[in-house]
């Protein structure tokens, strides 16, 4: 049980005290996230404003042990910051500086709740660019994308998933209250310019941690020039094997130096029809077209066609500006979602097929994938409104998971009991072995995050 008022007390020694809340009204507005995971109430509800908050925080969590939550943009739908136990629910809203734009070495110093629409804004006045690979909306956080390893439709193909690969070096806060500086920064003399230094990569460590192993309070990344050539593709396929065959022609032919994304579409009433979204960014016109006519002459020799390029234009335009109309279609639910190989995209849209559409009869999820070259992340997402619905989703998408996991797919976004925990926490790997022998080494009060990614009773 946490002794709710003196743990107050003491947090309103730590932070100013207008930054923590114990009030009833203020902790039901955090309790839920965008997925159908149960509503769940911290204790206490702080906003910290610097690193050295961070760490009074958590010896006030350690000394009482309470656990501690971390809350970025709140866009994550999988479970992954909301109290599993009552604690203390860090909303890292005020931590959102930009603390340096470097346009020699082309890198960007940033607190984490920089979103990622505020660093492209202001790259954008330099001519540079930081235009976020994931689909989630304006309020992304940098750290939030960080800490999850995040990636999606847009620019991956070329860049790789900017929640990790564009990381040079982290500021993590321990438990224990030790500040952490990852790659070239681990050595303060020289400078945050190099991912891999020092010894093993830390950051690696930390990325996609979902926060159980240190509180990010600075991120170094790279940042590019912005690219004034773009153009983009949207085909329709005749069958998946076509979409693959493109796939890898693209990958090897053409080159993922400059198609940067690769984005695929099936609609539930239309299973048949495969829709490919591409992008081609550059520097140099005369390359850009080039790329664009070997694809397109590619889409031709396949027997696609070439579709209607507004609609994507349309929500690709409003990925860092707003998306209110996805939100409002209702709460987010992935059923089997997570990495695969290119050619094992077929197992997965068998399974969505088969399994979803046709055995259950649940005809509201699409079936997408994104990010190629090398590989998918691919999903089937259904939006609900209907709390009436929410026992049979759930129950569906604990089967259609159960299906997905044991076969090429490669779990992603864990996240806690109402997440994907429960399929992780089954599995007696070497890797999730690692997974707790770390974090009972760098945390072991289990005070950040318990019960996301790795289960208290596991840690014991
Ligand atoms: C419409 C829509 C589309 C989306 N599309 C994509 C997509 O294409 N690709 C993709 O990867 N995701 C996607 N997402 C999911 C989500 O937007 C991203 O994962 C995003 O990066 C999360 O950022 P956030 O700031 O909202 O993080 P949060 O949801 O607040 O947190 C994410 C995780 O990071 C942890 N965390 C946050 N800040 C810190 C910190 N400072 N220190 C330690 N841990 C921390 C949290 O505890 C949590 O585990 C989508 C979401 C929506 C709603």
């Amino acid at each position: 049980m946490v002794d709710v008022p003196k743990v107050t007390q003491l947090l309103k020694q730590a932070v100013d005290p207008k930054r923590v809340t114990d009030r009833d009204f203020d902790i039901v507005a955090y309790s839920r996230d965008l997925s159908p995971a149960r509503q769940k109430m911290a204790t206490h509800i702080v906003m910290p404003e610097s690193r050295e908050e961070v760490r009074g925080i958590l010896r006030v969590a350690s000394d009482n042990n309470v656990p501690v939550y971390i809350r970025g943009g709140g866009t994550s739908h999988w479970d992954a910051y909301l109290p599993q136990e009552p604690g203390i629910l860090l909303d890292m809203s005020l931590m959102n500086q930009i603390l340096e734009i470097n346009d020699r070495d082309l890198t960007a110093t940033i607190q984490p709740n920089c979103t990622w629409a505020k660093l492209d804004q202001e790259l954008r006045k330099k001519g540079l660019t930081y235009l976020c690979s994931e689909a989630g909306g304006p309020a992304m956080t940098i750290g939030g994308s960080v800490m999850k390893a995040g990636g999606g439709p847009h620019s991956t193909a070329k860049f790789g998933f900017h929640g990790n690969q564009d990381i040079i070096t982290l500021e993590m806060v321990l438990p224990n209250g030790d500040i952490v500086e990852t790659g070239s920064a681990a050595w303060p003399s020289a400078g945050k310019f190099k991912r891999q230094c020092v010894g093993p990569d830390l950051a690696g460590l930390f990325i996609g941690a979902e926060g159980i192993l240190g509180i990010c309070t600075e991120i170094t990344l790279r940042i590019r020039p912005a690219t004034d050539v773009k153009e983009r593709m949207v085909a329709v396929m005749k069958t998946l094997d076509d979409v693959i065959e493109l796939g890898h022609f693209v990958n090897r032919c053409v080159g993922d130096e400059y198609l940067q994304g690769f984005y695929l579409w099936v609609d539930p009433n239309s299973p048949e029809t495969f829709l490919v979204m591409m992008d081609v960014f550059g520097y140099e016109r005369e390359i850009v077209d080039y790329r664009k006519t070997r694809i397109l002459e590619k889409i031709k020799e396949l027997g696609g066609t070439l579709g209607d390029r507004a609609p994507a234009d349309d929500y690709y335009g409003r990925i860092l500006t707003g998306l209110t109309d996805i939100f409002t279609a209702g709460v987010w639910h992935f059923f089997g979602s997570g990495s695969l190989r290119i050619d094992d995209i077929k197992f997965l849209y068998r399974v969505w097929r088969e399994e979803l559409i046709e055995k259950r009869g649940y005809k509201k999820a699409g079936f997408g994938g994104q990010v190629l070259p090398r590989d998918w992340l691919a999903f089937m997402v259904t939006n609900y409104r209907e709390p009436a619905e929410w026992e049979e989703i759930i129950r569906i998408s604990d089967e259609i998971n159960e299906i997905v996991l044991n076969g090429p797919v490669a779990p992603y976004g864990i996240g806690g009991r109402d997440g994907l925990r429960p399929f992780l926490e089954k599995r007696d790997t070497g890797y999730y072995r690692l997974l707790k022998t770390i974090k009972k080494a760098v945390d072991p009060k289990d005070i950040l995050q318990r019960g996301i990614f790795v289960r208290k009773e596991d840690l014991i």
